[in-house]
């Protein structure tokens, strides 16, 4: 994520009570039992669940941006890791459940505390046994505005809708396991009034009308965490092109912000040429399709939605991403995108290597070196908030806090000049390559960096990320 400085509101949720549906007839057996309702993260607890593991989803949705109102189908395809009496999903607001199965058997469910959907199949699941659930829901569905961590989930536009979820957005639009540990494939099969175009992540995978109203389809093939699953829905103009290394890379911008046509294709060969830039730091690009999406939503923030960022220009209409921010959101695709971290206080994995592709495109773009965006950051004040947060546990409401991505950026500088400039760049090259589409921590990468450096590394990330306080040089 990228901010635009901004006041957030503090808007609270809305959550609906439990409904519960039918009685439910337990597991077979003992040795059946519930699946976690948490995937054991200590900043959201809730957060993910335990007993499966999802492989694909795909999403159904048709929306009116008229009434603001969705029909939508979710299907899973899982596989149990335990055997498992119940098991939970997280789903969030006000959407209204009509019908859930499960292995195409109707199950019961009911919906308990902030976000559990606890799901009890007709009869138990067996450990390491695939799965399916389906989901027929309908609604409006509300955005998350969380006083420190801002705007996410589904937001209502005045011609359509924006769907960004970092980092507890996604539940609201769909049933999910909403832990970044869980990643899968997906699908989209987005219907909408003739006339308005809808997009996703992936692959462009194809289009009809029937009725006067347009379905698209998209599909992102590779695994992708629940936090980067996107959907734009509104006017959009569209550029369909390849980048210079040949990803197709599909560019959009969102006609309220009326983008002249040259800059709209700007954007688009920008992105090439930037991907392809920062491709040669940090190795093949991850994904099978690239672009980006600006929209006028009012979130303050730019996302690195996998395989298409989103950019919000609300506060500069007619205009495109600043190089720097192109170069920010496509960095995560390496670093956040293919490799997540495994807990969310490690965020700073994704920010200081986003901040990073912001140095490095510096340098090469406007000739500023990157020890040149070392020192100017370096030189914040001993007393400022900078400094204050733990880097890689800055706590709950700071995971968007300038310490994870400046000094992020600054802790891998001071990582470049410890190892030499070749075994640096062997590193940030190699690091996405050997974690691709998985999870790693703070702790993975210092042992990584030792290994592929041959040094003892522990004191320099102690002082760095794990200390608060002006580090010394
Ligand atoms: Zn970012």
């Amino acid at each position: 994520m990228s901010r635009t400085p901004k006041a957030l509101a503090a808007v609270a949720l809305g959550v609906t009570a439990g409904l519960l549906v039918t009685a439910a007839p337990a597991g077979a057996a003992a040795r059946y039992t519930p699946g976690a309702p948490g995937a054991g993260d200590p900043y959201f607890p809730d957060m993910g669940n335990g007993g499966y593991d999802v492989a694909h989803y795909d999403i159904g949705l048709k929306y009116d941006p008229a009434t603001k109102a969705v029909r939508a189908v979710t299907g899973i395809k899982a596989r149990a890791t335990q055997n498992l009496s119940r098991f939970n999903l997280d789903f969030l607001g006000p959407l209204t459940i009509s019908s859930l199965k499960v292995d195409g058997r109707k199950a019961a469910f009911k919906r308990t505390g902030a976000q559990e959907l606890e799901i009890t199949p007709s009869r138990g699941l067996t450990k390491h046994r695939s799965f399916t659930v389906e989901v027929a829901y309908s609604g409006v569905p509300q955005k998350v505005d969380d006083p420190a961590l801002g705007v996410s989930g589904w937001v209502a536009t005045p011609d359509g809708a924006i769907f960004v979820n970092q980092p507890i957005g996604a539940a609201t639009l769909y049933p999910v396991n909403d832990t970044p540990q869980d990643k899968a494939t997906y699908s989209f099969t987005l219907t909408t009034p003739k006339g308005t175009t809808s997009l996703a992540n992936g692959d462009f995978a194809g289009k009809w009308t029937r009725g006067g109203l347009e379905t698209s389809r998209w599909k992102m093939r590779q695994p992708m965490a629940s936090e980067l699953a996107m959907i734009a829905i509104g006017k959009y103009d569209v550029i369909f092109g390849k980048t210079k290394s040949g990803v197709p890379n599909i560019t959009a911008t969102d006609q309220q912000l009326k983008t002249p046509p040259a800059l709209a294709k700007d954007f688009n060969t920008q992105t090439g040429d930037v991907q392809d830039f920062l491709a040669g730091y940090f190795g093949r690009y991850p994904f099978s399709s690239t672009g980006g999406i600006t929209v006028k939503a009012s979130l303050g923030y730019a996302l690195e939605t996998q395989g298409r960022p989103v950019y919000d220009l609300t506060r500069r209409p007619g205009t495109i991403p600043r190089g720097d921010l192109l170069a920010h959101e496509l960095g995560h695709q390496w670093f956040g995108d293919s490799v997540t971290p495994e807990k969310w206080a490690d965020i700073w994995l994704n920010e200081g290597f986003a901040t990073y592709a912001e140095w490095l495109y510096f340098e090469k773009y406007t000739g500023k070196p990157v020890q040149q965006s070392f020192d100017e950051t370096y030189a914040t004040p001993a007393d400022d908030d900078l400094w204050q947060p733990k880097t890689a546990d800055p706590g709950r409401d700071n995971i968007f806090h300038p310490t994870v991505y400046e000094r992020g950026a600054m802790t891998l500088h001071a990582l470049r000049k410890a190892v030499g400039d070749k075994a640096f760049f062997k590193i940030v090259k190699t690091w996405p390559e050997a974690n691709k589409y998985g999870n790693a921590s703070t702790a993975d990468f210092i042992k990584f960096c030792e290994r592929r450096s041959g040094k003892q590394l522990d004191a320099l990330f102690a002082k760095w990320v794990y200390t608060s306080g002006k580090p010394s040089l």
